[in-house]
């Protein structure tokens, strides 16, 4: 895996690019195998792969300086997540791991100044881990206007009950964040009936019931919690009583980007392995790469790497000129996953049974496509939002500009 600077982008830009490419492709990519062994001399071979992260200034992107992150802003940290993605390992060693890094950018944008000290500066050291509990089994996570954990007030406490389910990383976490209904269906706003709070997962009627078992794995990530009666101080909401919609929208919008980007970087990886495989590996008289099938597989793969891209960037542009992208975002959250879908699939295809196997990464994109086409949003979720906007926009009068 090699990159050369973009021409039309800034020296900083380029600069953090090569940088990230350099500890991925020479100081990640080639220890994989022992960071997925997990054995005794695991823990060592992270140290110091973060502490090399560290020491070059690349720690958490995402964040602000002042709460010790980079503070490149959006469109660099698209750039750099693309290279990010090409090893499954780079998240966690450049600090940026969902859901925590979701977390600490609602913390920055709505915690308090205690908040932040108690919860936040944990969180970014990577000595604490978290979670975001929001939806619910009994309800549709695709309309998470019908949620019905409810907190009540109860003098200086909320007091929280309620059924989660699909909380990524809640196994170990410190604490949750936990989207709350505060009000009644009777407030008109919809918008302003649901509060997000911080909930310590030791306390007392905080239950982890199970890890849920997903793809075949026994006990998977993500995990089922119920919450009974769990007292925590007012002082725990984050941000105002009412806005735990706008914080999620806050939190996803951005995160899609992220996600999208990482797309494109880990088809960019199985595109390398399948075209090195496809000159390799000898079949019938002659290289894979010979055959018309896998030119074929090639050349979409190609297409669709490209297409992603762009569509990412460009998106990633207007969100740091501050223009409305939310039509943007939801084509990106579609198409991108899709495509990424497409190119992973002619990658195993190539490599035959290795490609289903854990001597590639490829089977673990696979299934990470594929769950990005639920998880924040399904496909046809968006898909009407895109078709909503652009219909607003005709309804008063106008056409759409593809130009913005
Ligand atoms: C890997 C993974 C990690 C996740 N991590 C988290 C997490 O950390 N925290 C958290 O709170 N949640 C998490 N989720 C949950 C995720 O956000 C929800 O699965 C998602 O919002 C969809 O909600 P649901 O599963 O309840 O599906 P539902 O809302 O029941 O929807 C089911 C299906 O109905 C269809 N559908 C929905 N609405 C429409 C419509 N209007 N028109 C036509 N069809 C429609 C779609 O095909 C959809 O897939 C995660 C999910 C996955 C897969």
């Amino acid at each position: 895996m090699q990159i050369a600077p973009i021409p039309t982008l800034d020296d900083e830009t380029n600069q953090i690019r090569l940088m990230t490419a350099e500890i991925v492709a020479n100081h990640i990519i080639p220890n994989e195998h022992f960071l997925q062994r997990r054995d005794a001399d695991t823990p060592r071979r992270w140290a110091e792969l973060i502490e090399m992260v560290k020491e070059r200034g690349l720690w958490a992107p995402h964040l602000p300086e002042e709460y010790g992150g980079m503070g490149i802003g959006f469109l660099k940290l698209a750039y750099m997540n693309e290279i990010l993605a090409w090893s499954p390992y780079s998240n966690p060693v450049f600090g940026i791991l969902a859901p925590n890094s979701g977390n600490q950018k609602i913390l920055v944008k709505y915690g308090t100044e205690e908040q932040k000290k108690k919860w936040l500066e944990p969180l970014v050291a990577g000595t604490m881990q978290s979670c975001f509990a929001m939806t619910e089994p009994d309800q549709p996570g695709s309309d998470p206007r019908s949620l019905q954990t409810r907190a009540v007030r109860d003098g200086d406490d909320w007091v929280i009950s309620g059924h989660k389910w699909f909380s990524s990383n809640a196994k170990g976490a410190a604490f949750a964040i936990v989207m709350c209904r505060t009000e009644d269906d009777s407030n008109t706003d919809v918008n302003g009936r649901m509060t997000q709070i911080i909930v310590p997962c030791d306390t007392p009627g905080f239950n982890l019931v199970r890890n849920i078992p997903v793809w075949g794995h026994p006990s998977g990530h993500h995990s089922e919690i119920i919450l009974n009666q769990c007292r925590v101080p007012l002082e725990n909401a984050l941000g105002k009583e009412g806005s735990g919609h706008q914080a999620a929208q806050d939190r996803l919008g951005a995160g899609r980007v992220y996600h999208c980007m990482n797309c494109v970087g880990q088809m960019w990886r199985a595109f390398d392995l399948m075209v090195k495989r496809s000159i390799e590996r000898k079949v019938h008289g002659g290289p894979l790469e010979e055959k018309q099938f896998i030119q074929g597989f090639i050349a979409d793969s190609y297409m669709d790497i490209q297409a992603s891209r762009l569509m990412t960037i460009r998106c990633a542009e207007i969100m740091e000129a501050g223009l409305d992208a939310r039509t943007d975002i939801s084509a990106i959250k579609v198409f991108v996953p899709n495509a990424m879908h497409r190119v992973v699939d002619r990658a195993i295809q190539v490599h035959g049974a290795l490609g289903i196997s854990g001597d590639t990464p490829l089977e673990g994109m696979y299934r990470g496509a594929r769950m990005l086409r639920l998880a924040d949003g399904p496909d046809e979720v968006h898909r009407i939002v895109i078709a909503k906007n652009v219909l607003k926009r005709y309804h008063n009068g106008e056409s759409w500009d593809f130009g913005l």
